[in-house]
This record gives C-alpha cells, structure tokens and sequence, in this order.
C-alpha cells in the first residue's frame, strides 16, 4: 500500500503534519481488519497488510472497503487532507512461495496500479512481471547505447514561411536497438528519465548537434541554427549553462546559433534551480523555445516570466486547423499571445498546402513539417 501524493504534502504542510497524517492512515489500516491479520510500515508511505486464509474475491472486498475508509477526509491542524492509496496484492501461494517474493510482486502490481491513476488496485499478473523484465532489458540496453555511442540525431528542417528559406533544424533523438530495430523517443525518453540517464543523455544530444553543425558549416554547408530538446530533469542541473557555453566555444559556434526546446512540463516540477538555469542559459544568448504549446498547463503569468524566444504551436492544432474553427481560432490567439510578447511562432507538424496556407496568413513566422520533409539522417539532410 503506498499513498498516492505523500510526498506533495510533506513538501506543502510540513513534516509534523506528514508524520500525523502516518499515524492516522496507520490506525484506519488497522481498524479494518480482523485479529488475525498482520500490518506494518515498510518504509516512508509504504505499508504492508497480511491477510490469511483470504481468497482472490475475499482480498478484493477487503481492499475495496478500506480504500473507501482511507478517502475519508483527515483533519490535521486544521487542515482537511483527503487521501488515498495505491495498492497491489500478491497471492500466497500462486504469485510466490516465501516473503520476500510476494512483497517483490505486489510492489509490482501496485506501480501497475499507480500507473492506471490515483486510489486504484492491482493484482500481480505474470504478464506485469514480463513486461518489467523487457522494461529493465531495454532500460540496461539503452545505458549501453549511450555509452558505445549506439545513439544517432536525425534533423528536421525548419522553415522560414515568408522567405520559404531553411531557418534551422530539430535534432531528434534516434535509437536503433540491435535486436528490436528502431525504438521511439516516446518510448526510450520516459525509460531514460525513469532510470536517471537523462541529463547524460540531454548533454550527449547538445555535444552530437553542434558537433555536427560545426561540421556541416566546415563543408560550406549553411544551416543557420540547431534546436535540442531537452527535458525538465536537464534544468536542474547548475552547471547546463556552462557546459553549453563550453561546447558553443568548442566548436566556435555563436550563442543565438543554438535554440533549447523546453516543454511546459518543466515549470510544473517546482524544482528550485529551474528558473535560475533558464535565465542563465538565456543570458548567454542562446534562444529558448516552449515545445508543444498549448497542451499542458500553460498559464499566461508563466510565460511573462520566463525569458522565452518562440513559441510552438503543437501539431494537434495545426492537424485540425483546416476543418475546425475552434483550432484555428486557438491558433490565431497564440499567434497573437506570441507575437506581443515578441516572441516568434513556429507551427510543427504541417502536412498539406492549406495549412501551411493558413499559418501564413494567421502571421506564424516558421514552420517544420512533413509537407517539406521527415526528420532526416545526417547526409539525408546535407542532400536536402
Ligand atoms: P517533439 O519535440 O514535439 O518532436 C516532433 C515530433 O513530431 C517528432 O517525432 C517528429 O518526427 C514528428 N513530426 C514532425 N513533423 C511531423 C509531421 O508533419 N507529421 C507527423 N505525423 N509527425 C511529425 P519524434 O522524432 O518521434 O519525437 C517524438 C518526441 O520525442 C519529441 O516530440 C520529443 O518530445 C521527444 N524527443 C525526441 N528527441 C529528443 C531528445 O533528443 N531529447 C528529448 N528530451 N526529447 C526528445
Ligand atoms: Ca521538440
Ligand atoms: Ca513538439
């Protein structure tokens, strides 16, 4: 049993108040189960519950009804705190034979059940079990390849919309993994993420880019600027401004030749360094620029304060610019919101004619997409 967003309240009430709120979800625990039962606390919000002689249905209801009693509001100092759980069950003697198994698997479960969403339950299945192992093989797999440089950066172009000249390219993260083929950055981001590998891999993706900038530029080959994508984790790490100045010198590239793409997402995890990197980075005169926008949790005041380049309309916006008005008009409102804040706009994910069409006449200054080309391979590009 682990609680769903413990650590939020210790961080927004206090220790005194996490450590009440424990004892208080310690007594709940107790009170619904019967003499025979056995529960503990494993380790900060984890706690453990050993019902014997309970069958499959028995531990459903059982579990049912205490999530029920543990969503019943709390006061703690005033405050009213509503809780709930994430739970996995592993049973005696089919999911394993002795203590330490069964704990292994119903932890299992239960970060399946944190994965379904908040106050959820799982059973451990040993299809959950499988699929963590390929998870780990892909997880060591992908240390490896950053390691042996088994990585590689396909480059999107992007283009000027009034000039209709090359403005820069995207450097896209490519893994061609030497059993399974190509695996998507959706899916070996959030792997790396998981398993603390990428700020590496962030400062891999900015050396290889403006390694290769630098080197298209020796063949006499112009392209203006590189854009990287970097995740939020890579903003909390203090010494990101200096090593991209360090690497901008070392191939003797200038500042505003580089552009970070960051995703809203970075201002959500409150992390304390955040804000000071991206001032930093932005000081150096390299451009930032809000990926995705309009599909997190943009708040106007955000963007004021943040020292924000150019904007980039998220494709599900441009997909739907052609046949719905309410996604043109959300699009002509974030031109609009951009373009007083002096940023520019760039619209991703533009397939046809018509809607590279509208984008020029909305005023959206650039834009990347399949109507011009895929992401392409270095010398795909340098044909390009
Ligand atoms: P993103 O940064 O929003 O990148 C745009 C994605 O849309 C790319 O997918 C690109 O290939 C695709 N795309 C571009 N134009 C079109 C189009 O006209 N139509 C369609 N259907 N798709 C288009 P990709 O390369 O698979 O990357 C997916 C996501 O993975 C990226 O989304 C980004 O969030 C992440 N990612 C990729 N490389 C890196 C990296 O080096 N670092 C980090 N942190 N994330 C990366
Ligand atoms: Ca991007
Ligand atoms: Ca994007």
């Amino acid at each position: 049993i682990d609680l769903d967003r413990f650590k939020m309240i210790n961080d927004s009430y206090g220790h005194f108040v996490g450590d009440e709120l424990l004892s208080q979800i310690a007594i709940r625990l107790k009170k619904n189960l019967r003499s025979v039962d056995i529960v503990g606390r494993l380790s900060g919000d984890e706690f453990a519950i050993i019902l014997p002689k309970c069958n499959h249905q028995q531990a459903q209801l059982m579990i049912e009804e205490l999530q029920i009693h543990l969503a019943e509001p709390i006061n703690i100092n005033h405050s009213i705190l509503k809780m709930s759980a994430s739970i996995g069950v592993a049973m005696f003697p089919t999911d394993g034979r002795d203590i330490e198994t069964l704990l292994h698997r119903a932890d299992i479960a239960m970060d399946q059940a944190k994965n379904n969403g908040r106050s959820q339950f799982c059973f451990f299945s040993h299809e959950m079990n499988e699929l963590l192992q390929s998870h780990l093989k892909l997880e060591n797999d992908l240390r490896h390849a950053l390691l042996n440089h088994q990585l590689h950066l396909h480059y999107q172009p992007q283009i000027d919309l009034v000039t209709g000249s090359l403005y820069g390219v995207e450097a896209l993260a490519r893994w061609t993994h030497p059993e399974f083929g190509e695996i998507s950055p959706e899916r070996f981001i959030p792997i790396a993420e998981e398993c603390g590998l990428i700020t590496e891999f962030g400062y891999w993706v900015l050396q290889e880019s403006c390694r290769q900038l630098a080197d298209w530029r020796a063949q006499g080959i112009n392209i203006p600027s590189i854009s990287v994508n970097l995740s939020p984790t890579s903003f909390h790490c203090v010494r990101l401004p200096s090593t991209i100045l360090d690497i901008l010198n070392l191939h003797h590239l200038k500042p505003q030749e580089l552009t970070i793409e960051l995703t809203e997402s970075v201002l959500l995890d409150n992390h304390p360094c955040t804000m000071k990197i991206l001032h930093e980075i932005h000081a150096l005169g390299v451009h930032l620029s809000m990926d995705d926008f309009g599909t997190g949790y943009s708040s106007l005041s955000m963007l004021r304060k943040l020292p924000i380049d150019e904007l980039k309309i998220d494709k599900s916006f441009v997909d739907e610019i052609c046949s719905d008005e309410a996604s043109a008009k959300m699009v002509q409102n974030i031109i609009a919101i951009g373009k007083n804040f002096d940023m520019h706009i760039l619209a991703e994910g533009v397939e046809t004619k018509e809607q590279e069409a509208i984008l020029k006449r909305f005023g959206c200054d650039r834009f990347q997409g399949y109507l011009y080309t895929k992401p392409l391979a270095y010398d795909a590009l340098k044909e390009f």
